[in-house]
């Protein structure tokens, strides 16, 4: 089982996604980024990116800090498909690449961008 946390762009969720069905319908079918996870996926956390101007990087990290000590670690974070349109076409201040890199290298697990294809 692939444990994993997800992030979602606090200016779209509810507004484009309501209450994030797509990407829990993502999940249930291992569609787009969720594919990559050959096994059974538990959501152990989806929250938001911080907001602007991008805190995602110290959000993130005491995210997945709190999972690790109630569920236990996860195995990959998630930058939602909300975040990769909001940073491709909705002038997100973040860059995205940037953000990927620093947190991989804090938290030691993989950080995929983007999650469900619809
Ligand atoms: S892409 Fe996923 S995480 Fe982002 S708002 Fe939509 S359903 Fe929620
Ligand atoms: S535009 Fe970017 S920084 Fe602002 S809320 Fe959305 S993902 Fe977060």
């Amino acid at each position: 089982m692939k444990r994993i946390a997800i992030f979602y762009c606090k200016k779209i969720k509810d507004h484009t996604c309501i209450a994030c069905t797509y990407c829990f319908k993502g999940v249930k079918e291992k569609a787009g980024e969720f594919a990559q996870h050959g096994e059974e996926i538990e959501i152990a956390a989806m929250t938001d990116c911080g907001d602007c101007p991008g805190l995602l990087v110290p959000r993130a990290n005491m995210v997945a800090g709190h999972v690790a000590r109630v569920i236990g670690e996860v195995d990959a974070i998630h930058l939602g498909t909300c975040i990769k349109m909001a940073y491709e076409h909705g002038n997100c201040p973040m860059d995205l690449d940037e953000v990927k890199l620093k947190l991989e290298k804090k938290l030691e697990k993989p950080v995929i961008i983007g999650t469900h294809p619809y």
